[in-house]
């Protein structure tokens, strides 16, 4: 291992690839003990080069480096801790019952890895969803190829090199680059291809991998909505709410997008807004190394593009040198309002007023399955008619964007915020190939009393037979 390996060159995609695929054709990456190995390292390379990854995520996002301990390193260890402890169970051979017919006879479900995979990294946490997904296709066994972010420069050169010097270099490969390179790499024949980021960037994704009948895992965003009960307290709510918006800047696929409330609930939440930003970040958060920055100009323009001449309820400010935006609330926002139309992906939270759980149900419903939806209330009676009458890649009760934190959830959106899923042991369901094994002794050979021709004591046999599987079943 040496500091000076770093990722493949665009020019080198189908080299690299071809070994990828003679690294797992020789069998390399399925033993378990190299798995569990490569998940070691991978944890070391986290817990070692966490002060460089910091500097890097504070280059890109002016990420304060406790928010990335949490949001982007943290949750990595936490899923490899959780696949350390697990993967022996999740990956065993499962015995099956065989109906009656076939008797004697032997079921076995095999989880095997799918071969080479893709991960195509986002910008916005560029550590956790890049290394998240790779730390998924190891586990179960795959050789990799990563694409960081090339709008996460500083992260996507040390990913590139980092992972060669503590990774097997024979079957993970980062090939650090843009469109161009992306494209490139999408020409190419992969076993999945696991894909965050944006639903447009989704649709190119999903139409190559298609050329080649490739599955893929779209893992997209979307407006995720919060509604507000006038039964919740609305101090914790509106602080769990700024803290959940204003990580990253509100850079995050599951940041609460937009509030509903009633007029009333909304003006008793206004004062609880402005203090839990104010605690957070002080009267200036400008001044506050706790507070991130926009990624780019063009997401900067296009976010004080959404709040130019309009009366806000809070923030509002800016500074497009530092690419600075304050953290803003406008309250009374239409739906139809162009703050409605796309995900905000920043520090702007607009609140829409609702008369009532039925009409925040209808306006959620009549919109895009989003890739999560937020729920604050006391009434067990509200949560349940969330439950049951939206759908969303995930429901947080009284708390938004904590659900990623846990392992044995599945992480995913539905419909346009995603397909496919991820953590814990869904990563292994999504990298692995589940097999289908039956194996039945050549003698007796039982299926002699099934053959043609049908004999009325065939008949027989084969009717008492069904009706009891039709009984067994029951
Ligand atoms: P991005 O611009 O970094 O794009 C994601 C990846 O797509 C990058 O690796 C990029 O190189 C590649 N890419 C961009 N244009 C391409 C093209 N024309 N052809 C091929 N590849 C291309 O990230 P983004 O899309 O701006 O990320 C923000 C979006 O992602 C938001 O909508 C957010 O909600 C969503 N998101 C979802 C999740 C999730 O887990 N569901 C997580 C983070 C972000």
């Amino acid at each position: 291992m040496t500091d000076t390996e770093t990722s493949a060159r665009p020019l080198d995609i189908q080299a690299t690839l071809s070994e990828l695929r003679r690294t797992f054709a020789r069998g390399t990456t399925k033993p378990l003990a190299w798995r569990l190995r490569q998940l070691r390292a991978l944890k070391q390379m986290l817990v070692e080069r966490g002060p460089e990854l910091e500097d890097a995520l504070a280059a890109d996002l002016a990420k304060n480096a406790t928010e990335a301990q949490l949001s982007e390193i943290g949750p990595v260890i936490g899923e490899i801790d959780h696949a350390l402890r697990h993967l022996r169970s999740w990956v065993r051979t499962r015995r099956v019952a065989v109906p009656l017919t076939l008797a004697p006879a032997f079921g076995r479900v095999v989880r095997e890895p799918l071969g080479v995979v893709l991960v195509i990294g986002p910008w916005n946490y560029p550590v956790q969803l890049t290394v998240t997904p790779l730390a998924g296709a190891l586990a179960a066994g795959n050789a990799v190829v990563v694409k960081p972010s090339e709008l996460a420069p500083a992260t996507s050169a040390l990913l590139a090199r980092l992972i060669p010097q503590y990774l097997d270099r024979s079957a993970v490969r980062v090939i650090e680059g843009g469109v161009e390179e992306t494209t490139e790499l999408l020409r190419e024949r992969f076993d999945h291809i696991f894909y965050t980021g944006n639903g447009a960037v989704g649709r190119i994704v999903a139409r190559a991998a298609a050329e080649h009948l490739t599955p893929v895992t779209l893992e997209l965003g979307g407006k995720s909505p919060v509604f507000i009960d006038d039964s919740a307290d609305l101090a914790v709510a509106a602080r769990r709410i700024v803290y959940a918006k204003s990580l990253n800047a509100g850079q995050t696929c599951v940041a609460p997008d937009y509030l509903l409330a009633t007029p009333r609930t909304a003006a008793a939440l206004l004062p609880h807004l402005k203090d839990a930003i104010a605690e957070f970040y002080g009267p200036t958060p400008q001044d506050s190394a706790d507070f991130g920055r926009i990624v780019n100009a063009r997401h900067f323009d296009r976010l004080t593009g959404l709040i130019a001449d309009r009366k806000v309820s809070l923030g509002g400010g800016f500074d497009a040198e530092t690419r600075y935006l304050e953290p803003t609330v406008i309250d009374g926002v239409d739906v139809d309002d162009p703050l409605m139309a796309e995900e905000i992906f920043g520090p702007i939270l607009p609140i829409v007023h609702v008369s009532g759980v039925s009409d925040a149900i209808d306006i959620i419903t009549a919109r895009d399955k989003p890739l999560a939806l937020y729920v604050f209330t006391a009434r067990r009676s509200v949560e349940r008619r969330f439950l049951r009458e939206t759908s969303s890649g995930a429901v947080g009760i009284n708390v938004p964007a904590a659900h990623l934190l846990v392992p044995r959830l599945p992480f995913g959106g539905v419909g346009p915020s995603g397909s496919g899923r991820y953590h814990g042991s869904y990563s292994i369901d999504t990298f692995s190939h589940t097999k289908a094994v039956l194996s039945k002794p050549l003698n007796p050979d039982t299926l002699r009393l099934i053959y043609p021709p049908f004999t009325e004591l065939r008949d027989l046999l084969v009717r008492f037979v069904v009706a009891r599987t039709g009984r067994s079943r029951r």
